[in-house]
């Protein structure tokens, strides 16, 4: 199995020169294959990812853009690879259409293969520089590992962190368990199980959002233009908002690890790019980015240990089903939060109740078999769709 190993990095001041040229010419390459696709795309015509990579040939060659040609090629030709998978997403309506790269906006990162960086006596030196990079290496790579892919990036607060691609012989199934459990994405809470275990966001989070909008408001006094200051009240407001980002992401960390040991089977509902649009309160519930990083890290971390994720359509009525009698009922208010069923008396907490039906649709379609396949790599159809299966007992 492949893990990523994520460091914090220090780059010399020609080597920051270097990466943020690459990061540039990774953005551009990136643009300039949106826009031949989409203009394609107009004509009805698909662009592959070769006929790109051709594309980037004849551009390099161009006055206009020579300057590509004074970074390593490599991670133009990964910029490309990275839109083909933006297309196979949208092709296979699992994503939207690839949006351009801004330079305000887009994640600065470039993403380096094997012939394209050295791995030697634990230094790494990446294409075009002298010297290796200047690592924290905060926790060891596995034993004699050999990096296979590294991504540079640069977060909004100005670190810079690598990113290292490895086979990690430590990872292996665990024990089979026979437990599963269905998670609903709530309103009051962040996560609720079918266990009843409801789940809120970090600690800090509350206090940190006030502190972000705090220093956005002082960012938005200013008047445009003003240099210096302006800069710093922007980098603060990255800094904030790196904070709360890395805190939720060392919180979902800890969840997904907690969810991938505890359970054989993980149900969870399938909130696609259309589905959020059409539910507002669950998309402030939760928002874009930690649910696709929660699933994400579930995702992975369930075929590291032998584990099974299974996310199922939204459109059912998880909330107004009675998961005891399957009466279903005709409204149901968004303030209501513990209701009794007409049909069997029992009385349910909304959000439970609505984890049991995620639950029992998930097993339906486990059962089945129906729609199996892996979420991002394929395309598909949306009813349902199975990380790989596990090892069962026959
Ligand atoms: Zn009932």
């Amino acid at each position: 199995m492949k893990r990523a190993f994520k460091y914090r990095f220090y780059p010399t001041d020609a080597q920051a020169v270097e990466l943020s040229r690459t990061f540039g010419c990774v953005r551009k390459v990136y643009n300039l294959a949106l826009a031949a696709r989409t203009e394609a795309w107009g004509r009805q015509e698909r662009v592959s990812y070769g006929q790109t990579s051709a594309m980037l040939t004849v551009w390099k060659k161009t006055e206009e853009f020579a300057y590509l040609n004074d970074v390593s090629s490599v991670p133009l030709q990964q910029a490309l690879r990275h839109l083909q998978v933006a297309f196979s997403n949208f092709f296979g309506k699992r994503a939207g259409y690839p949006r351009f790269k801004s330079r305000k906006r887009s994640r600065r990162s470039a993403e380096y293969t094997a012939s394209a960086f050295r791995f030697r006596d634990g230094c790494l030196t990446l294409a075009k520089m002298d010297q290796p990079l200047d690592i924290v290496w905060s926790r060891p790579l596995p034993e004699g590992a050999s990096p296979s892919t590294v991504t540079v990036s640069q977060d909004p607060a100005g670190r810079w962190h690598v990113s290292i691609l490895v086979q990690d012989p430590t990872l292996a199934p665990l024990p089979t368990v026979d437990t599963a459990v269905g998670i609903d994405v709530g309103l009051d809470h962040l996560l609720t199980l079918s266990t009843g275990e409801k789940i809120t966001n970090p600690r800090h989070e509350r206090r940190d959002r006030a502190r972000l909008a705090k220093a956005q408001r002082r960012l938005a006094r200013k008047a445009k233009g003003e240099g210096a200051n302006r800069a710093k009240d922007r980098r603060k407001v990255a800094k904030v908002h790196a904070r709360i980002a890395d805190r939720r992401r060392d919180h979902l960390h800890k969840l997904t690890t907690r969810l991938v040991r505890e359970h054989q089977t993980i149900v969870i509902e399938d909130l696609s790019v259309r589905n959020m649009v059409r539910n507002h309160s669950l998309a402030r519930a939760i928002s874009d980015a930690a649910w696709s990083e929660f699933r994400g890290m579930l995702e992975y971390k369930a075929a590291w240990y032998g584990r099974e994720v299974i996310a199922v359509d939204r459109f059912f009525p998880s909330s107004k089903l009675c998961s005891t009698c399957g009466t279903v009922r005709s409204e149901m208010l968004l303030h209501v939060r513990v209701w009794t069923c007409d049909g069997c008396g029992a009385t349910h907490d909304r959000d439970v109740n609505a984890a049991h039906n995620v639950l029992a649709v998930g097993l339906t379609v486990s059962v089945c078999g129906a729609g199996v396949r892996p979420q991002r790599s394929t395309p598909g159809g949306q009813s349902a769709s199975k990380q790989k299966p596990p090892r069962r007992e026959p």
